[in-house]
């Protein structure tokens, strides 16, 4: 590990990552330690959906086109009732303000490809 990075984040999860690829567009130097491998972090399933203000975030920083790139607004959302599906006219009800359509794994791969096209580098210690 560095000797002089100035921050340390716990956790390779969307927050730990996010900060990361944040604090390396502002020129602070960070490490994150993360208990899981990588390729658990990568492949590991959660949500789906990735709120407005998460994804104005990530445009806001210029991570738009790496981060989101391909995803989907949710702009309209099919709930069953009784069986009957109902529509709902998302970015309507949001006053525009629909999220993107992302799964969790995906956008911790790209947040993690991100960081490391920044100049992270990837380290993995052999479990005691
Ligand atoms: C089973 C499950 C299903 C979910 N489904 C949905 C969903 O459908 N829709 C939705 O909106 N949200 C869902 N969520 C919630 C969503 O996944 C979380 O809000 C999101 O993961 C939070 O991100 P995070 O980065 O804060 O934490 P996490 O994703 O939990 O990341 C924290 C990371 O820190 C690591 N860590 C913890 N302690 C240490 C330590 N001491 N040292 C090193 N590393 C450490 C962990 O291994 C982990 O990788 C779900 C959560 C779970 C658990």
């Amino acid at each position: 590990m560095r000797e002089n990075v100035e921050v340390v984040i716990i956790g390779a999860g969307p927050a730990g990552l996010t900060l990361a690829n944040l604090l390396q567009r502002a020129g602070i130097g960070c490490v994150v330690l993360e208990r899981q491998s990588r390729s658990y972090v990568e492949q590991r399933q959660r949500a789906g959906v990735l709120e407005h203000d998460g994804a104005r975030v990530f445009e806001e920083w210029g991570l738009g086109e790496s981060v989101l790139s391909g995803t989907s607004s949710d702009g309209r959302l099919e709930i069953r009732l009784d069986g009957r599906p109902r529509l709902f006219d998302v970015a309507a009800l949001t006053d525009g303000r629909a999220g993107r359509v992302v799964p969790q794994q995906v956008l911790v791969q790209r947040l993690i490809a991100t960081f490391l096209e920044g100049g992270a580098t990837c380290a993995s210690t052999p479990p005691r």
